[in-house]
């Protein structure tokens, strides 16, 4: 089966769906809000499953051109500086960390000229038999399906899925931020409350997020920096330099929130893929990650399946249960890193854990969500034989 698509959001779910879609010989068109593409936002990693979608997306090399191998999950600090566990020469790396406009980029240039049309707000859906229609900017569009991966606050889902709630505000804050530091090993770093990850990205830079409690979301301060900055100021170095080094109009601060389960991803003509289907906590590093995955899905089944109707229930059925799973594993994760109360315990068993039982936890294939193989995608070109 071909057809023609509009992927309403341009963020990495949506153009990792676009490209699928080329690479099966779909045609699309990619609604973007924003005035300008890119991300904003500091860093990210991507884990082994994700970087295996990235492969099926045929941007392997490029990904990796973009991306820095990260010593993250091999280096586990206390606040203090103490090593619960040290990465050595020759661990497994399996993390790539990027500055997410590269990877966003990575994707863009995978995709024909003209396929993004930015300054496009989508305000509207609906369907019938046989379409569905977005308008956007007074004008319609209509396509045989429509992937919403507009995010978090996704327009699509208010409409689609009216009776879904509200995000849920999951009691963590973030304050995250990129630093012209070169040479810094990955690592993870436990305190009371909180957690400070570092990650090396290209052109000699970190980057690093700190993770913590809330009791609202919202709370803003008239200087971010300076209020990261006192409450990290006395962990271990290089913690408060690279707070420091980092411009103050470039610290980020976020709030956590998940997209509660939905029963369903699909309406009709219309799937939900990434963040607005199941945005979640990111203990794992994951959601982005699983956005990539799902647009890969999401292409073999309209590859492999006589219909969209079938194609769509086959998508809901292989990554709801997954990314849901995903999602509820990060909260937990979330909620033990940053409890003030589990914190000793914590430390107190992650240094009594033995390295060697620790790198095989960390190795390529050391957990299930790492574990996952994309279904493969006809070769490019092949799609378009079929009709
Ligand atoms: C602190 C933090 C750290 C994270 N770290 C990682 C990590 O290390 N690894 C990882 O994999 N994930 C990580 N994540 C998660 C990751 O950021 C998200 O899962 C990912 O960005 C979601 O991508 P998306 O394309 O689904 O949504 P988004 O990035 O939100 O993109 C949605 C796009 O849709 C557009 N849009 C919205 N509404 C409309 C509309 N009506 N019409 C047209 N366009 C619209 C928006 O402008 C935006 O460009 C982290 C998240 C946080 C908060």
């Amino acid at each position: 089966m071909t057809g023609r698509a509009v992927v309403v959001g341009a963020g990495i779910g949506g153009l990792a769906a676009a490209l699928a879609l080329h690479r099966i010989g779909w045609q699309a068109l990619v609604l973007e809000r924003a005035a300008e593409l890119g991300e904003i936002g500091a860093g990210m990693s991507q884990a082994p499953n994700a970087l295996r979608a990235l492969a099926e997306l045929g941007v392997a090399e490029q990904a990796r051109v973009a991306g820095v191998p990260t010593d993250a999950s091999g280096n586990l600090r206390a606040w203090d500086g103490r090593y619960l566990q040290r990465a050595r020469p020759g661990d497994p790396r399996p993390l790539l960390a990027f500055h997410r406009a590269d990877l966003h980029r990575v994707l863009l240039e995978a995709l024909p000229a003209g396929w993004v049309r930015t300054d496009a707000g989508v305000t509207e859906v609906r369907q019938d038999a046989t379409s569905a229609t977005v308008s956007c900017d007074g004008t319609q569009v209509s396509a045989d399906l429509v992937v919403a991966a507009d995010g978090l606050h996704s327009t699509v889902r208010r409409q689609m899925w009216p009776d879904a709630p509200l995000p849920r505000f999951l009691g963590r804050t973030a304050w995250l931020g990129i630093a012209e530091v070169p040479g810094l090993p990955g690592s993870v770093t436990l305190g009371p409350g909180g957690y400070v990850l570092i990650h090396p990205i290209t052109r000699g830079r970190a980057y690093w997020a700190y993770v913590t409690t809330a009791d609202a979301p919202g709370v803003r301060y008239e200087r971010e920096k300076a209020e990261v900055a006192g409450r990290i100021g006395d962990w271990h170095d290089p913690i408060p330099a690279l707070v420091e080094a980092t411009p103050n109009d470039a610290v980020i601060h976020i709030d956590i929130h998940q997209v509660r389960a939905l029963p369903t991803y699909v309406r009709g003509r219309m799937a939900l893929l990434g963040d607005a289907a199941h945005a979640m906590s990111p203990d794992r590093g994951q959601g982005a990650g699983q956005s990539i995955e799902d647009a890969v899905v999401l292409a073999a089944a309209l590859a492999g399946e006589p219909t969209i109707e079938d194609a769509l229930g086959r998508y809901d059925a292989e990554r709801r249960p997954r990314t849901q799973a995903t999602a509820h594993g990060a909260a937990k994760d979330g909620r033990r890193l940053t409890s003030e109360a589990a914190h000793r315990a914590m430390v107190t068993m992650l240094r009594l854990v033995p390295a060697a039982l620790w790198r095989k936890g960390i190795a390529a294939d050391g957990n299930a969500t790492w574990r996952w193989q994309p279904p493969h995608l006809p070769a490019p070109g092949r799609g378009l034989l079929r009709s």
